[in-house]
């Protein structure tokens, strides 16, 4: 094969993606930035989504930030869409929010369902519904995946196909699915994907300590994903139990942490858990390390963690960060050029859905750390090219680890560039994706 003089890297791999979300968005409807910015381009999203949906049909809002209108009830959805169901999920996934439409037909007003949301509904919070001030449920549903699952139609089964050619055009070869709900009929879905090769990429799954992957070769068991949950009281000794269990069951921790006080708390259970027997893993990991202070920083080198990271969530949504976020913990956001300095292994994953599944716009914001708005956030943490590039080349089993390479004896996964070495490093586009092979198969080809 004439390459002409393209650079040739070993396939990409995405450390934390979730690939039936990701399946599953695109029927939806974009209901957040960087897409729909204000309630008027809400309501129009979802009137345009109204027209087109077939009767008996739901329209499936995702992405939703409360940048555009606030905390989302029923009512404000009401006055946008009455006659089609809508289900909106909030971009952090732990909330959705239904129409009166779509309450009625699950049978929400029924329910009996605990409350006790607190007000910060994007920082979490106990499993229930939201109530207004009349004492009538919201439509706001938090937590309750699995009870709005069995009261919805039938899904369609999710289109992994898609989401695998996709993932191919960027040179994707390998993936790290990070669900941390991942049981035995995700599995089953995943692994039908991979054994029709409708899902080309290699797959290391997470999900909890008894999670059994099935057996392919191109199919293993991760990390146990073990998720914080901030505003919910913390059961300490469960976390501990959680991630003995996982280290006894052979598998590092993925732990969940997106904010100061889950680092702390994240620290705090894996030194109770050394005084367990079995303790320590090899690959345990820190999920999104969204704030990383300096002074946590040396505990994540003496334990030997890897941080997977999103370095574009910078630019996705950094201009809600410079608003929202502590000015203190700023400089710490999504760090990756520091915690290298300082020791300590880092990689990057998408998390599509809820980021852009495109690595290369990761790679790119690891370099700017610009935000969509042009405004730098944590100067100190850009990376070059190179390591940005790196961020997405560990790998599976070490995510932070060095740069996998094309070698004799390694798996035939190759994702071969446009352009020579520097200009694709100038460029770090996925437009340079010229081919994309995974176990010696072209999965894509976009010359
Ligand atoms: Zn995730």
């Amino acid at each position: 094969m004439d390459a002409r003089g393209g650079m040739l890297l070993p396939g990409l791999h995405d450390h934390h993606i979730h690939l039936l979300a990701l399946a599953a968005a695109h029927g939806s409807v974009v209901c957040g930035p960087p897409v729909v910015h204000g309630r008027e381009e809400l309501a129009a999203a979802l009137r345009r989504a109204a027209a087109t949906t077939p009767s008996g049909g739901w329209i499936r809002g995702v992405a939703y930030h409360d940048s555009v209108a606030g905390a989302l009830t029923r009512t404000d959805l009401d006055t946008m869409v009455t006659d089609v169901p809508v289900r909106v999920q909030h971009r952090s996934g732990a909330l959705w929010m239904l129409n009166s439409a779509a309450a009625a037909a699950v049978g929400l007003d029924d329910a009996d369902l605990p409350a006790g949301l607190p007000a910060d509904i994007p920082a979490g919070g106990l499993p229930g519904v939201g109530r207004g001030s009349d004492g009538r449920i919201d439509g706001r549903l938090f937590r309750l995946d699995g009870w709005l699952r069995e009261r919805l139609p039938p899904a369609p089964a999710p289109d992994l196909a898609a989401v695998g050619r996709r993932l191919a055009t960027f040179g994707v070869t390998g993936v790290t699915d990070a669900t941390a709900g991942t049981g035995p009929e995700e599995v089953e879905l995943l692994a039908a994907a991979v054994t029709r090769g409708e899902l080309p990429q290699r797959l290391t799954l997470t999900g909890g300590p008894a999670l059994v992957a099935p057996e392919h070769p191109r199919i293993r068991p991760g990390p146990v994903k073990i998720v914080i949950d901030e505003g919910a009281p913390v059961e300490f000794d469960a976390l501990v139990a959680q991630v003995c269990a996982a280290w006894m069951a052979g598998r590092p921790v993925a732990v969940h942490c997106v904010t100061r006080a889950a680092l702390v708390l994240t620290l705090a259970v894996l030194d109770a858990a050394d005084d367990e027997p079995g303790a320590g893993h090899p690959g345990d990991r820190v999920e999104h390390g969204a704030v990383i202070p300096p002074d946590l920083v040396d505990q994540l080198v003496e334990r030997e963690l890897t941080v997977v990271t999103q370095p574009h969530f910078i630019t996705e949504r950094g201009e809600q960060y410079l608003h929202e976020v502590d000015s203190e913990d700023l400089p710490w956001l999504y760090r990756c050029a520091g915690l290298r300095r300082a020791g300590v292994a880092v990689a990057a994953g998408t998390d599509a859905p809820f980021g852009d599944p495109d690595p290369w716009r990761s790679m790119r914001a690891a370099v700017t750390r610009r935000t969509a708005a042009g405004n730098l956030i944590g100067p100190a943490e850009v990376v070059d090219a190179a390591t940005a590039l790196a961020l997405y080349l560990g790998d599976a089993v070490r995510p932070g680890g060095p740069p996998r390479r094309v070698v004799p004896g390694a798996p035939a996964d190759l994702c071969l560039l446009a352009e020579p070495g520097r200009t694709a490093l100038r460029m770090l586009s996925a437009e340079l994706v010229a081919l994309t092979i995974a176990a010696g198969h072209v999965i894509a080809d976009n010359r």
